[in-house]
């Protein structure tokens, strides 16, 4: 089957080509060519580079790795994606992925196109030094397309600032002379990373939800009860009123956003559940994240799994099975571990109206249909979780300027820039009958069709 960004691709270039105002010089029969020559384009990669890296292990054996950089679309700027190292992963979702990251760019008007990478391992199988010198292998292999104008990588899953360093030394030390602190994001600080970096995809993610049930509804509550369509209504029966948040994933987005929303001033919202691979925990009256993201600061990552942990960390929940959290009676969904966890077979349990996508295609196409026709609100992925490449831009441009700004002032930057995003796409959506997804993802198809009209890259 299609894969669903794909497909909503193609929904997007036939409601533009029915548009006569979208570059109405385009008539006729070129009308029909440049159309499907944008289809041609948008949907598939410009490049697929692979190797399997030859890796010394410690013991002395040398093993053979898959390692990828597909390169999607770059008419909008230098690509730009992260790397991920998982076991699981393979070239058709890393190929999905690339095409993510240049609508999302798109959406958010960031000017870089879209990529990504992927090494085929568990990284906890690995040790350091095996897993520093696959990082500089990396490197090595895809030097030739990667840099500050070409391709700029950053961490995805499985990596962290750490494989940035590794890899920007690596990068450095082969390309002797060429600026290099704006050739990866997502470095530490120390390296040349920028402030907030960390916290900035779960804060953005919180955002599109708060803007959306606060500021926006309460400058538009009018205007909206006139749009009078399933998303106005589901909204406004929502606005105003105590909300109930799960939290699927507690990782750096799930713990970053579940802190937003406990500190949350301006929505009367609470935490009541919040989930990692192995437990769900459950209060009805609101669970005490600083107290949890302490524990799993000094826990190696893990959430309380017993009664004795909790009462431990002083922590009042009921523990349930990882799977329930997306069964609870609640409002708010935040999506915030794995891609397709809301699929065919759980889809009619979620009672949640409103899901927002922290974690990258977390809701299968089926899925989306489904949920969409019963009127739950989807803030999808591209729209929530763009703060890690909002902020990585920042951090590019600090590197090239080699001049850093304060957390506060990064912060304020990624807000404004969302604000930017949503104030376009909010009234879009409930003015017509698309889902918020499609709404984002005509928006991007739009930019880069007439990008690559004005650029002459149609015929
Ligand atoms: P992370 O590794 O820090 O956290 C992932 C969390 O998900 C962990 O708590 C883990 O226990 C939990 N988890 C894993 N499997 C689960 C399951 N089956 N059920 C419930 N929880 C499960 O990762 P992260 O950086 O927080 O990223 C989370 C998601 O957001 C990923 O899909 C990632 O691709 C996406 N994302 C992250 C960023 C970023 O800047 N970190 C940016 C865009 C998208």
């Amino acid at each position: 089957m299609e894969n669903k960004t794909v497909e909503i691709i193609r929904k997007s270039l036939n409601t533009l080509s029915d548009n006569d105002s979208f570059l109405p010089e385009l008539d006729g029969d070129s009308r029909v060519k440049a159309f499907s020559s944008l289809a041609a384009i948008l949907s598939t990669p410009n490049h697929v580079n692979k190797s399997f890296l030859p890796i010394a292990l410690d013991n002395g054996q040398v093993v053979r790795i898959p390692a990828f950089r597909v390169q999607h679309n770059n008419v909008a700027g230098p690509y730009k994606g992260g790397i991920r190292f998982h076991e699981s992963i393979n070239e058709n979702e890393i190929i999905d992925l690339s095409i993510l990251m240049t609508l999302k760019s798109a959406l958010h008007d960031v000017p870089f196109g879209g990529a990504k990478g992927g090494v085929v391992i568990n990284p906890r199988e690995f040790s350091i030094k095996e897993l520093h010198i696959i990082c500089q292998n990396y490197v090595q292999y895809f030097n030739q397309m990667i840099g500050p104008d070409k391709d700029i990588p950053a961490p995805d899953v499985g990596t962290s600032d750490r494989e940035m360093d590794w890899m920007m030394s690596e990068f450095k030390s082969i390309n002797p002379g060429t600026q290099y602190l704006d050739s990866f994001t997502g470095k530490s600080v120390d390296s040349g990373g920028s402030l907030g970096r960390v916290s900035a995809t779960g804060k953005g993610v919180y955002y599109t939800f708060r803007y959306l049930f606060d500021d926006f509804l309460s400058n538009h509550e009018d205007w909206i009860g006139e749009q009078d369509n399933l998303f106005s209504r589901r909204a406004l029966e929502l606005h105003n009123k105590p909300l109930r948040i799960a939290i699927q994933g507690f990782g750096n987005v799930g713990s970053v956003a579940a802190l937003e929303a406990y500190e949350s001033k301006s929505l009367n919202n609470k935490v009541i559940s919040i989930s990692n691979h192995s437990v769900t925990l459950l209060n009805d009256e609101g669970l005490d994240i600083p107290a949890l993201i302490q524990f799993v600061d000094s826990n190696h990552g893990g959430l309380p799994k017993t009664k004795a942990e909790l009462n431990e960390a002083s922590i009042n929940a009921t523990i349930l099975d990882s799977s329930e959290i997306l069964k609870l009676d609640m409002d708010v969904l935040i999506l915030a571990a794995l891609g397709n966890q809301i699929h065919n077979e759980n889809m009619k349990d979620v009672k949640a109206k409103v899901i927002v996508e922290g974690a990258n295609d977390p809701v299968t196409s089926e899925a989306d249909k489904y949920l969409n026709k019963q009127g739950v609100i989807i803030i999808p992925d591209i729209l929530a979780n763009a703060g890690g490449v909002i902020v990585s831009y920042f951090e590019w441009i600090q590197g090239r300027e080699t001049k850093f700004i304060s957390e506060n002032e990064v912060y304020k930057r990624l807000y404004d820039k969302m604000k930017n995003t949503l104030d376009n796409i909010y009234p879009q959506f409930f003015r017509h009958s698309f889902s918020l997804r499609e709404t984002c993802l005509i928006h991007s198809v739009t930019k880069l069709s007439t990008i690559l009209y004005r650029q002459g890259e149609l015929f």
